[in-house]
């Protein structure tokens, strides 16, 4: 199980190439499920959803994730009840294990029971580099990259 309180470097399946590698240190992402915040706008209406399901890949060597902007697509659908996706964002990860058993059956986000949002580190250029093990990259996160073979 990875650990959903870490906050992490996000990148898009379809920006990185692939769900395989890890956009930063290549080493084989393993799809999990998770839960998630999202915002999806469309026109002026804009709403929340927290949606749960294996829409990410994770590192199990470094803070990163990928999502799956199907998936994504697919929630975002869903949440609308119409067939536009529309523009949405991911705001970051629920950590439910970080609710009180005792507030587990009350709303999230509601009095006394903040949402437990772990949010991604979202600006890869200023932000902390994620610790390499062993040998280092040139690879900026958030750059565009070719298919590792
Ligand atoms: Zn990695």
């Amino acid at each position: 199980m990875i650990d959903p309180s870490i906050p992490r470097y996000r990148f898009w399946s379809d920006d990185t190439g692939g769900k395989e590698a890890c956009p930063q240190c290549g080493h084989a992402l393993v799809k999990e499920q998770q839960t998630y915040v999202m915002v999806v706008r469309q026109g002026s209406r804009i709403e929340p959803f927290v949606v749960g399901g294996k829409a990410g890949f994770f590192c199990p060597e470094c803070p990163t994730v990928v999502l799956d902007r199907e998936v994504f697509e697919e929630f975002a659908r869903i949440g609308m009840k119409n067939n536009r996706p529309g523009q949405f964002t991911i705001l970051g990860l629920l950590d439910l294990s970080a609710i009180p058993p005792e507030r587990r059956h009350q709303p999230l986000g509601g009095d006394g029971n903040p949402m437990p949002l772990v949010k991604f580190i979202d600006d890869p250029k200023g932000g902390p580099r994620p610790e390499r093990k062993g040998k280092t990259s040139s690879m900026k996160p958030g750059e565009k990259k070719k298919k590792r073979k």
